[in-house]
């Protein structure tokens, strides 16, 4: 259904996309990742003229796209897209940025619109805002109605610009299942995401954006679990785990557990296990001798279901498991019974305590 070869993308000197050829097929859910500004945007962009490519080709169900005796406007209606900040029209009402554009661009009768705009409401949870206006409503809300005023112009390929980066964390949820919902009826899908947990579970292939390149794609399992390349595996790494360095004594002890917390909410951690990192971190930062140069940093295995914690301090060996002050010993039973494993290594000048924080 796309095709794409050799595609680049320059602005000015900048050389964002080198060299992008995919093919995607008809109902595909592509997740597209990869650090920010390897140029995920402006490929999502280029696929609907959002931005002029510089050099290839783009075929949509075998029409070329960037030809000049294309009828752009009539492929550009095919495709949906749903940007980070929703772009609703404020003065009109929900279900008016539903009509607008099947009355105005496909000629549809405006009963047939508001009967199809209420439905598609009802698809995205809102059918009782239909007379509200944009402001009234929430973020997520926002968005879902976004979703659905692209999915009133019935398209056949919806693009997706991080659609839930702009939200609260509170609101990330009700825009994924509306898409994950979206994605069963056969539309093809390209998402630029960054909520990793959404792209495992809802593509049918994952593109790694890294050099101006699909630098690496393949399967949910391949890329997250598996991937084969540097980039990639650093990338994936990266996304996988929490790094807090801590240089005193008079750290942030309420902002390094918020970016904790934040993190098991990510990876959906249970909130037992949540409680349980917060406070070992707290613990295990009570058994330091020496604030000078302290990482602290979690990772989630899926497999296991539970939390790894690593903590590295800087400074001459001290053991705290054997060698601890009297007063450690309430830390340490904390600890020990909330972990499945714990072992203390001396690495590179660093004391490090691996430990495992049991899960469910
Ligand atoms: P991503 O979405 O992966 O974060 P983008 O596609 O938004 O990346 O941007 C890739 C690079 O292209 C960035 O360096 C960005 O600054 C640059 N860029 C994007 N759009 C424009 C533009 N219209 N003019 C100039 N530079 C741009
Ligand atoms: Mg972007």
């Amino acid at each position: 259904m796309i095709k794409v070869r050799n595609l680049s993308k320059h602005f000015g000197a900048l050389v964002v996309l080198k060299d992008i050829s995919a093919d995607i097929s008809k109902g595909e859910i592509i997740s597209v990742i990869g650090p920010s500004g390897t140029g995920k945007s402006t490929f999502i962009r280029c696929l609907n003229l959002l931005e002029t490519p510089t050099g290839g080709s783009i075929f949509i169900d075998g029409i070329p796209l960037l030809d000049k005796h294309t009828n752009v406007p009539k492929i550009r209606r095919k495709m949906g897209m749903v940007f980070q900040s929703f772009n609703l029209y404020a003065h009109l009402s929900v279900l008016e940025n539903l009509t607008i554009g099947p009355i105005k661009l496909l000629g549809m009768k405006k009963a047939e619109a508001n009967q199809k705009a209420i439905e598609l409401l009802k698809l995205v949870g809102l059918a009782e805002k239909a007379y509200s206006f944009p402001d009234e409503l929430s973020g997520g809300q926002k968005q879902r109605v976004a979703i659905a005023r692209c999915m009133a112009m019935e398209p056949e390929i919806l693009l997706f610009d991080e659609p839930t980066s702009a939200l609260d964390p509170t609101m990330v949820s009700e825009v994924l299942a509306v898409i994950r919902r979206l994605s069963r009826e056969g539309i093809t899908m390209i998402i630029v995401t960054h909520e990793m947990e959404f792209a495992r579970n809802i593509s049918s292939r994952v593109f790694y954006l890294d050099e101006g390149l699909i630098y690496e794609e393949g399967t949910p399992q391949q890329i997250f679990d598996n991937p084969q390349k540097e980039k990639t595996k650093a990338f994936i790494n990266r996304i996988r785990s929490l790094h807090i360095n801590i240089a005193s004594g008079d750290y942030d002890l309420y902002a390094m557990q918020g970016e904790m917390e934040a993190f098991c909410e990510k990876h959906v951690v249970t909130k037992r296990v949540t409680g349980y990192t917060l406070l070992i971190a707290e613990e295990v930062l009570g058994l330091q001798r020496d604030f000078s140069n302290i990482t602290i940093s979690l990772s989630y295995s899926e497999k296991e279901g539970n939390v790894e914690m690593v903590c590295a301090s800087a400074g001459a060996a001290v053991n705290p498991l054997t060698e601890n002050f009297p007063d450690d010993e309430i830390g340490l039973k904390l600890i020990r019974g909330r972990c499945s494993s714990v072992e203390y290594a001396y690495k590179d000048g660093k004391n490090i305590l691996f430990l495992k924080i049991k899960g469910e």
